[in-house]
Formats: structure tokens, C-alpha cells, sequence
């Protein structure tokens, strides 16, 4: 079986940068991506705070040039989902439900998965009137009224996209004040368009096929009510932000985390020699894809290191450019 240089495990910002930085340090590297290439990012519309992103970026179009940069170093690329993995030793045994790859090095990349409400229906109505992707499923809302879930950054950017197709946007926040960002705020403020269900939660989903209706609680009082959907149009959508949780479970016990992040070092090395994490799966405090794809830069030229290291070739001039 060939035994790559570098395997990174997460086809995001963070992996795909790691896989440019590798790939052009010329290391045989392959990115293994479980989903869709290019991360939770791809569910973004707009994009206006990374360097040099152009006018109308959106998710899908930054991490499409992303994704053809990584390609044009020489990246192999590979849809499969990690199960298991063996760290330890020289030789990094990586397991997923298409097959095994070897590596000298590894990457982890893996980011986050988005948090779900945990209530009663929400399971059931998930692509039925219940999404977590606006750009995905905004459409099917033309002139509906859409229910927001969230007070951070993402669930107001997102509501205020979904604004341009739904009728009527209503975030229903835990709180009676936004977690997100000053100026987010101010623009979600000033939309007509929106409004905002405050100390509220929900607590069930109902309907027949789709959502019909929701029963929601008010934190402070503890009443809970039900909210139909308006007669004509039968159903409404709710979108849910609530944050994220690292895809991490496969690593428990293997390599040293926090609340299931990775812990890592500045230089992105976890405590296995040869294991690397970067990006929204390690411990940090800032996640955007301006550290994400920092983080992978790091971590790619730190493993190109350790394996000139183990061939006893260390390069001692510093960091490449
Ligand atoms: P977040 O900042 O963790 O916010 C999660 C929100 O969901 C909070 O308002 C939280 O309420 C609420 N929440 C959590 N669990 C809940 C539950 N079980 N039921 C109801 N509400 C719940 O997550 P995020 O907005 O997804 O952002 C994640 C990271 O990405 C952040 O660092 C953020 O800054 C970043 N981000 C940045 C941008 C940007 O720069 N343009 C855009 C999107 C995301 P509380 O406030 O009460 O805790």
C-alpha cells in the first residue's frame, strides 16, 4: 500500500491550505474530505472579511478557487469518511469506509459539525421546513415567514440573507441580547424585514409532511405557546445557528483534548510526533477562515519538517515562503 507523505483529514479552508503549502513543498499528499470540499464555508453567501476576497465573494466561490489551487500543487483529493486511526509509530494507519491510507504525516482538519435544538420534531422536519443552510434552502422560503434559531454571528448574517427571500425573518434568541458582532447588530437592527422573538426557545416541532407549527418558551416566565403557521401558506421554515461542536469523536482518547478541540501547540503540533491539527477543530479562540487557512499553512510546512526530520534532512534555514 503506498504510504503518503502527508494525509490531512478535512477538505475546509484549513486542509486546503495545508494541501497547497504541502503540495508545493512538494510532499505526496492526499486531502480526505467526508462531505463536500470546502467546508462549513460553502453554506456562507457573502464573504466580506477575507484579505482580498472580491466584490459579491461568496462561500462556494472562494472555496472553489481554493479547492483549483490545492489541485494545481498536485493534491490528491478523496471523498471518505475517517472512522478510526492509528497515530502512533512512523507509519499513521488512517481508516474510512472506502478504504485505508497510509501516511508519515498526518493533518487533522476536521472542523466543526453544526449543533442541533435537541427538541421533539426537529429530526423528523430537517429538509421539510427545518434547515441548517440558508443559502441552500432560502428559495424554498420566497415569501414565507422563516424563523431564525441564534444570537451569534452566524444565525444574524444568516437571517438577514434570508431576508431577501422570506417575507418576514424572525430570530428567536435564548437571551434578550445578541451575541453577535457590534456591527452585525446594527445592520440586523435597521432591516425592516426582521424581527426579534426575545428569551424565547423552542421546545417542539409539529406539523403533517412539513413544519405546520412550533411551540416555543419563554425563558423568563417559563409559558410555553404554540405558533402556527399563517393559513394560506400552510407551513414556514426555521433555520437553525446555534453554534458548533468539534467532529473530533474518532481522536477521543488518542490525542490530548478540550471539550473535544484539539489542543495544539503555535506551531500546530498535537502531543503525537507526526500529528498535526489546524483550523476549527483545535483549541482557539478566533474562527475564520483568515486562522483557518493560516493554521494549515502552518501545519504543512511543521510536517514538512518532521519528515525531512525522520530522513534526517532537517532544513534549518527557517520557514519556506
Ligand atoms: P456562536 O457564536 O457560538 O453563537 C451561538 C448562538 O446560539 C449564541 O447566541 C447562543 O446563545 C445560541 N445557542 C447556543 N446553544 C443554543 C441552544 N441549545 N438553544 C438556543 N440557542 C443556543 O456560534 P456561531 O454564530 O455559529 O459562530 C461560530 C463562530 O464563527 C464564532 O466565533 C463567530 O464569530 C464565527 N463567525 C463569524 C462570522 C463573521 O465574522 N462574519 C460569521 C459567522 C460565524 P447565547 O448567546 O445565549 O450563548
Amino acid at each position: 500500500m503506498k504510504t503518503y507523505d502527508i494525509v490531512i483529514i478535512g477538505g475546509g479552508p484549513a486542509g486546503l491550505a495545508a494541501g497547497l503549502y504541502a503540495g508545493r513543498a512538494k510532499m505526496d499528499t492526499l486531502i480526505i474530505e467526508k462531505q463536500k470540499f470546502g467546508g462549513q464555508i460553502v453554506i456562507t453567501d457573502e464573504i466580506e472579511n477575507y484579505p482580498g476576497s472580491v466584490e459579491g465573494e461568496t462561500g462556494p466561490s472562494l472555496m472553489a478557487r481554493m479547492v483549483a489551487q490545492a489541485d494545481k500543487f498536485g493534491c490528491e483529493r478523496v471523498e471518505d469518511t475517517i472512522t478510526a486511526v492509528e497515530l502512533e509509530g512512523d507509519v499513521k494507519i488512517i481508516k474510512g469506509n472506502k478504504g485505508e491510507y497510509h501516511a508519515k504525516a498526518v493533518i487533522i482538519t476536521g472542523g466543526e459539525v453544526h449543533k442541533n435544538i435537541g427538541c421533539p420534531g426537529e429530526k423528523e422536519f430537517t429538509g421539510k421546513g427545518v434547515s441548517y443552510c440558508a443559502t441552500c434552502d432560502a428559495a424554498f422560503f420566497e415569501d414565507f415567514e422563516v424563523y431564525v434559531v441564534g444570537g451569534g454571528d452566524a444565525a444574524v448574517e444568516e437571517a438577514m440573507y434570508l431576508t431577501r427571500f422570506a417575507r418576514k425573518v424572525t430570530l428567536i434568541h435564548r437571551r434578550d441580547e445578541l451575541r453577535a458582532a457590534r456591527s452585525i447588530q446594527e445592520k440586523a437592527f435597521a432591516n425592516p424585514k426582521m424581527e426579534f422573538m426575545w428569551n424565547t426557545t423552542i421546545e417542539e416541532i409539529r406539523g403533517d409532511g412539513v413544519v405546520e407549527s412550533m411551540v416555543v418558551k419563554d425563558t423568563q416566565t417559563g409559558e410555553t405557546r404554540e405558533i402556527f403557521a399563517d393559513e394560506e401558506d400552510g407551513t414556514f421554515g426555521i433555520f437553525v445557528f446555534i453554534g458548533y461542536t468539534p467532529s473530533s469523536e474518532i481522536y477521543e482518547g488518542i490525542i490530548d483534548m478540550e471539550r473535544g478541540y484539539i489542543l495544539t501547540d503555535e506551531e500546530m503540533r498535537t502531543n503525537i510526533p507526526g500529528v498535526f491539527a489546524a483550523g476549527d477543530i483545535r483549541k482557539k479562540t478566533l474562527k475564520q477562515v483568515v486562522t483557518a487557512v493560516a493554521d494549515g499553512a502552518i501545519a504543512a510546512v511543521q510536517a514538512s519538517e518532521y519528515l525531512e526530520e525522520l530522513a534526517g534532512t532537517a532544513y534549518k534555514g527557517g520557514a519556506r515562503t
